[in-house]
């Protein structure tokens, strides 16, 4: 089923397939601008969420001296235990939260 709306822009009735992305036929600006940045709010959110939980681990070298590889080993360690710990609160949240 096709769906009109009037544009907002240049008050003329466009063919509105009800996405945030659609433009007017006219005038071709927006039709809903609103729900356009509405989405683009979402990706950022979302874009911002992914990066706070993505850890870049250690990588350990086999090239690397012993004394190097001693350290990057506890700072593996660390973040191993930092995700553990991470994962494990999340767990608790959702199990809290259902
Ligand atoms: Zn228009």
């Amino acid at each position: 089923m096709k769906a009109s709306k009037k544009c907002p822009h240049c008050a003329q009735w466009s063919v509105w397939q009800r996405n945030p992305t659609d433009r007017c036929e006219h005038c071709h600006n927006l039709l809903d601008p609103a729900a356009a940045e509405r989405l683009k709010a979402q990706a950022q959110r979302k874009t911002e969420e992914n990066n706070r939980f993505t850890v870049d681990f250690i990588q350990i070298d086999p090239q690397d001296s012993a004394f190097t590889k001693f350290y990057k080993g506890i700072g593996l360690g660390f973040q191993l235990a930092f995700v553990g710990i991470m994962s494990f609160i999340l767990w608790l949240i959702a199990l809290l939260a259902g």
